[in-house]
């Protein structure tokens, strides 16, 4: 049982709970950012974003000039907890325990991740650990629920590895409420849209790049003005990090190309939308136990008892991996979202697909795609969340249910396999019903995404698709 130290329990508003980051005290902490401050300075730098993901999943922001970086990195930036309870529109609503117009949290800047944008010069971006004014961890953190979670997982000797492919739809600049224009009219993953876009294209990977972030492979998609990008795995509170980092940077390479981005769950109504999956392994020490078990497909009893709790709690994850009413609009039969709560090898109509990897490939690639999840989504609680389902599932001992090997929408009717909820409202009666869930958040952080996705249903439960698709397909 670990003690809190003398240096800990002084450290005060934004000690950045020793407890869950890197252990760093305040001095410590500053004497790093004073560090790096001169550097981005003498890069040029003149500011530093510091983000958060919101319950909602948009990034909110506050951002520091850099000759500020060491104080906030020692003191943190004031941010009110209301936040927690911002819908997609901006519209605020309230909870159990957060809400409200008084109170004010600290933003730290985790300095692990601070990066100097290539998109936008002259700013760097860190993503923030948010605390109380008395240094306590803020129980609505989202970072902070995640790194509880990969702790539970480390107090088993396991490790997830974690990737989120990151789909979205480039359009010409247009007014807000415009239906998208399209800057190329290639076909679906064909050539001529990326020889319409080549320099968009290539300075997106140049810029990734200069961040740090490891393109696997970068494609266009199906839709109109849809491409495609998959970063290499990492552990879950970076993979988390990376897609903030990476969604950004699409972001502000297309406003440089006069391209408007959106990552919404669809863009056109009726057609093919920007999913969000999510690749995970799991680890146990150098091993994927995905790989060279007794299982199917290789899979060893413990990946299998992961991937099966995970699988049982799809439709309440759904209320955290596809958050969005406009989420249930992508989420249909035949559009390789994943709408049917079962596993298939390589199957990309089954919401969770297993992906053993090329025999030659080594162990490493072997991993599993939920692809009924989201880029509306807050990546944090997304992975945060499945963590905590697949522990619960390895601690029961689970199995997985019978593969199923084709499309679901066509078995007979006696081999149905249940479909994910349908609309954000049955997404919310499971999420209710998930003590599991409640249990792993905490009340304030569970009370808080329960009562955005109520505001988001009453805002747009009752809309035709049309609107919702307007009202959403340039928030994200
Ligand atoms: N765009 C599809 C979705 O909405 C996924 C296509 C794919 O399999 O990559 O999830
Ligand atoms: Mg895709």
């Amino acid at each position: 049982m670990s003690t809190t130290t003398a240096e800990q329990q002084e450290s005060g508003p934004a000690g950045a709970g020793p407890a869950v980051d890197s252990g760093q005290s305040r001095a410590e902490r500053a004497a790093r950012a004073r560090v790096a401050a001169a550097r981005l300075a003498a890069e040029g730098v003149a500011g530093v974003v510091l983000s958060w993901v919101d319950n909602a999943g948009l990034a909110r922001v506050k951002a520091v000039p850099v000759r500020r970086l060491e104080a906030a990195a020692a003191w943190g930036v004031g941010a009110a907890p209301c936040f927690d309870v911002f819908l997609v529109d901006d519209s605020i609503t309230t909870s159990r325990h957060i809400g409200g117009p008084a109170g004010d949290l600290r933003l730290v800047p985790d300095l692990d991740r601070l990066t100097r944008l290539a998109a936008q010069p002259g700013w760097a971006w860190a993503p923030a650990d948010r605390f109380a004014q008395d240094g306590a961890v803020h129980p609505g953190c989202q970072r902070a629920f995640l790194r509880r979670q990969v702790a539970a997982a480390a107090e088993r000797g396991l490790e997830l590895r974690a990737g989120i492919e990151i789909e979205w739809v480039v359009a010409l600049a247009g007014a807000p409420g415009e239906p998208p224009g399209y800057p190329t009219h290639g076909p679906a993953y064909g050539l001529h849209r990326l020889v319409d876009l080549s320099d968009y294209l290539r300075d997106l990977l140049q810029a990734l790049d200069e961040q740090g972030l490891t393109v696997l492979q970068l494609h266009p998609e199906y839709a109109a003005g849809q491409f495609e990008l998959s970063l290499a795995p990492e552990g879950p509170l970076a993979a988390a990090d990376t897609t903030v980092l990476a969604r950004q940077t699409v972001r502000a390479v297309g406003n440089r190309h006069g391209l408007r981005t959106s990552v919404a769950p669809v863009v056109e109504p009726g057609a093919v939308g920007n999913g969000g999956h999510l690749h995970l392994s799991l680890w146990r020490g150098p091993r994927n136990l995905g790989r060279g078990g007794p299982g199917r497909y290789g899979l060893t009893g413990e990946a299998e008892a992961f991937l099966a709790g995970v699988l049982a709690e799809l439709p309440a994850l759904l209320c955290l991996g596809a958050p969005s009413p406009a989420s249930y609009l992508r989420l249909v039969p035949q559009h390789w979202a994943g709408a049917f709560q079962c596993w298939g090898l390589e199957n990309r109509e089954a919401a969770l697909r297993l992906i053993p990897g090329p025999p030659g490939e080594g162990a490493g690639s072997a991993n599993a795609e939920l692809k009924c999840f989201d880029a509306a989504a807050n990546p944090y609680l997304m992975i945060g969340a499945v963590l905590a389902a697949g522990l619960a599932g390895l601690g029961t001992h689970r199995s997985l249910p019978a593969e199923v090997p084709g499309d679901p929408a066509l078995l007979p009717p006696q081999q149905q396999v249940p479909r994910l909820p349908a609309t954000l409202l049955a997404a919310i009666a499971e999420y209710r019903a998930c003590g599991l869930l409640r249990e792993a958040m905490g009340d304030p952080l569970y009370e808080a995404v329960l009562a955005v996705r109520q505001g988001e249903h009453e805002l747009f439960g009752g809309l035709p698709p049309e609107q919702v698709v307007a009202a959403t397909r340039w928030r994200y």
